[in-house]
């Protein structure tokens, strides 16, 4: 079973110049990949040319930060499923917290995207995880377990390939702020997880960096979701590179 590392670099950086540069760097940098499946998550605009030049790019896959759940047609400034496959994407980042939060993206939403992508034969990448809030009131699995629930509706039923289905467990309040859930703490939702989601990927991201990624793999995650430090080349391939 292969190691999920997915860099999630939100929108940044601010020019395809750059983008270019900090990818060539991740893409120089990384040695110890045969034992793990590396995807970056780049915003749109640089996908195609990452795509279109990168030919033949046996170390890193790529993937969306978000799509739709329709194919074609009227839906202005949205992407699909169907035009990320056909421009040779694996994955899709689907209810990230910035989207739930910012955007107010709802579950009925997020439910309908896991199943369009699922249908273009991409695999989605749910993130689900508590408010800082919830964890405190002592809701966190609660809150997790209602996600999980809400956002697998539209598949229920289906004949889709459900073990496509990775989840990331992304407490809130640790994305970003330097503050990464203990191994131990993450350990309980991942537990809780495999109870219902015995074959899919569990993946673990909130502040990920290079001295804490290995306590979570150690501890039974399949992999990382990595924002602020799949940014860094340096730090990024440090991640890979540990084992
Ligand atoms: C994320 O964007 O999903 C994320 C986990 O960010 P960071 O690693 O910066 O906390």
């Amino acid at each position: 079973m292969k190691t999920l590392i997915v860099g999630n670099w939100k929108m940044n950086p601010e020019n395809l110049v750059k983008a270019k540069e900090i990818f060539n760097l991740i893409n120089k940098k990384i040695k110890n990949f045969r034992n793990k499946e590396i995807i970056i998550c780049p915003p749109f605009v640089y996908l195609t040319e990452f795509l279109g030049k990168i030919k033949n790019n046996k170390k890193i896959k790529f993937g969306g930060q978000d799509c739709f759940w329709e194919n074609l047609g009227a839906f202005t400034g949205e992407i699909s499923p169907t035009m990320l496959k056909n421009l040779g994407c694996d994955y899709i980042i689907l209810g990230h917290s910035e989207r739930r939060q910012i955007l107010k993206e709802t579950d009925e939403m997020i439910s309908k995207k896991i199943k369009a992508v699922l249908e273009a034969k991409l695999k989605p990448i749910l993130c689900v995880g508590e408010t800082e809030k919830e964890r405190t009131e002592g809701k966190t699995f609660e809150v997790i377990k209602n996600q999980i629930q809400e956002d697998l509706k539209e598949i229920e039923n289906c004949k889709l390939k459900i073990e496509n289905l990775i989840i990331a467990y992304e407490p809130i309040w640790a994305i970003g702020t330097g503050r990464a859930c203990q191994a131990s703490e993450a350990k309980e939702v991942l537990l809780f997880l495999r109870k219902e989601l015995k074959k899919n990927y569990i993946l673990y991201g909130g502040s990920v960096n290079s001295q804490n990624a290995k306590d979570y793999l150690k501890t039974g995650f399949n992999g990382l979701l990595i924002g602020g430090a799949s940014l860094k080349p340096d730090e990024f391939a440090k991640i890979i590179n540990f084992n």
